[in-house]
């Protein structure tokens, strides 16, 4: 089928693990083969999800993954983190090795930039509108901004967006706060690393330890309003902010939105992810 053809309705395709690798002493990285013949279904754009099915002890478990790493020909990249007690992320951790099949359905999901169209495809979905005239992101002239914050495995989609970002958009720069409890939970450590060496001045990147001391003490603790504004206020002016992606527990989330609003930030231009339904 050709690819500008129209997308199938999304249904589970059956895929191959193809690598596992750790990330972190509870988080893996999984990467699904995907055959020719299902590009099309498979095309995405950094941000989106996928979810996928497992038969465990007899009974049917579906869960959604968000892809770790911009869309890329022939692969599908899933960061896996176990929770505890988690009867899906259990079963992925102690069970998905190479040669193994699994169940996945099409991607989907909004937790995309609008700006920066990469990975765009007949699939992705359409801008929403603004709720404020003249303030859809996109149209306000020179480079474009962007703010991320994530927390735990909150990171798995926005690591996508970051990279697409920055390779498709030259002037684009983007702050990441990134929170965990410790430096040994940080997901993608290597690959946010590598960004932030490829791009040092147009990536500024914060890892905030909440139970583990930095150098910085606004890296250092629990990210409440205070410590947001702290770094957020050196760094951005909220109202020339392109786009604001949040992903996390959902009080972050909260938080997060609760300051940006006070700040007077436009809500269309503010996108968030919960992973769960809670
Ligand atoms: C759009 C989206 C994208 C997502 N992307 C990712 C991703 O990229 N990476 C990722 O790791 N996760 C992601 N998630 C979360 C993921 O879908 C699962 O929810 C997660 O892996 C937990 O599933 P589980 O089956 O392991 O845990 P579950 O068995 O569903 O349990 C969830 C939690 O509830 C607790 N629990 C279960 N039963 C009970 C009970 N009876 N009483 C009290 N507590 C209980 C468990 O201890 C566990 O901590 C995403 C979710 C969504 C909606």
């Amino acid at each position: 089928m050709p690819l500008t053809a129209p997308r199938p309705r999304p249904r589970f395709h059956p895929l191959t693990v193809v690598a596992v690798r750790p990330l972190t002493k509870d988080a893996v990285e999984v990467v699904l083969a995907v055959p020719d013949e299902l590009a099309r279904e498979f095309t995405h754009t950094s941000g989106q999800y996928v979810t996928v099915r497992a038969d465990i002890d007899g009974q049917e478990v579906r869960r959604s993954y968000s892809l770790c790493a911009p869309p890329t020909p022939g692969e599908l990249h899933l960061g896996i983190k176990r929770g505890p007690g988690g009867l899906f992320s259990t079963w992925a951790h102690e069970n998905l090795r190479p040669g193994q099949v699994v169940d996945v359905m099409s991607p989907t999901g909004t937790f995309t930039a609008r700006r920066s169209a990469r990975g765009a495809t007949p699939s992705a979905p359409p801008a929403p509108a603004a709720a404020t005239p003249g303030a859809t992101p996109g149209e306000r002239p020179g480079p474009s901004r962007y703010v991320a914050v994530a927390a735990g495995s909150g990171i798995t989609p926005v690591v996508p967006i970051v990279r697409s970002v920055l390779e498709d958009d030259p002037d684009a720069h983007i702050v990441l706060v990134y929170v965990n409890r410790t430096s040994e939970d940080v997901m993608f450590a290597d690959d946010l690393a590598d960004l932030k060496d490829r791009y040092p001045t147009r990536l500024a990147l914060h890892h905030v330890l909440s139970r583990e001391p930095r150098p910085a003490p606004l890296h250092t603790g629990r990210l409440d309003a205070e410590k947001l504004h702290a770094i957020l206020g050196t760094l951005v002016r909220p109202d020339l902010v392109d786009e604001w992606f949040l992903c996390g527990p959902a009080d972050l989330v909260r938080l997060v939105r609760g300051e940006l609003a006070a700040a007077g930030v436009d809500d269309g231009a503010i996108r968030h992810e919960l992973f769960t339904t809670a």
